[in-house]
């Protein structure tokens, strides 16, 4: 296994909307030898990407690692080098209840099995080490939180137990002594 080279760092930057499209409130480059031309370059510039964009159109900020890799802007919500939570094994996958499931929390690389403490020094997976010590329990509620189709849940799209929509505390036990006091 070879160990990316780490240089870069996932941090947010702004990315912008192309130049002259509906984002854009200048609308299309003018003629080079136009009188226009050098106030539209004020507020246009190349890109890494190739494409004139407009600084009067922030697209919000992404995660400049991710961004770049995928070629596409990725959000600081989306952002790979961010926690991440999958239902812990043996946990019932999720529901549209209001209720807690346990999940595992932790970085990509832990909640993929990725990281070091999954293998041994033969290089075989160690099937006996069910969540790295990189990882913690928590309780989310699934309803209010929205998983990518592996099961995956994103710290920014994740809701902690107990969400703004969970039923009340059940009585307590011992509260036999019901309180009657009728209505009405
Ligand atoms: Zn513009
Ligand atoms: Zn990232
Ligand atoms: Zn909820
Ligand atoms: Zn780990």
């Amino acid at each position: 296994m070879t160990a990316p080279a780490e240089a870069e760092v996932h941090a947010p930057v702004t990315w912008y909307w192309e130049a002259g499209g509906e984002h854009c409130p200048h609308g299309p480059q003018p003629d080079r030898d136009s009188p226009e031309i050098d106030e539209w370059w004020d507020r246009h510039q190349g890109s890494p990407q190739d494409v004139y964009i407009c600084l009067d159109a922030p697209m919000g900020e992404v995660c400049d690692v991710c961004s770049e890799e995928d070629g596409d802007a990725v959000s600081m919500k989306f952002c790979r080098a961010r926690p991440q939570c999958r239902a812990k094994a043996g946990t019932a996958p999720a529901s549209d209840a209001h209720k807690p499931i346990t999940v595992w929390r932790g970085p990509a690389d832990c909640i993929e099995r990725e990281c070091p403490d999954y293998w041994d020094e033969e290089g075989e997976e160690r099937s006996d080490v069910e969540a790295c010590s990189h990882i913690s329990e928590q309780q989310i509620c699934p309803a209010c939180s929205t998983a990518d189709p592996n099961g995956i849940y994103y710290e920014a799209l994740t809701v902690n137990w107990p969400c703004d929509l969970a039923p009340p505390p059940a009585a307590e036990t011992g509260s036999e002594a019901a309180d009657r006091t009728g209505s009405a």
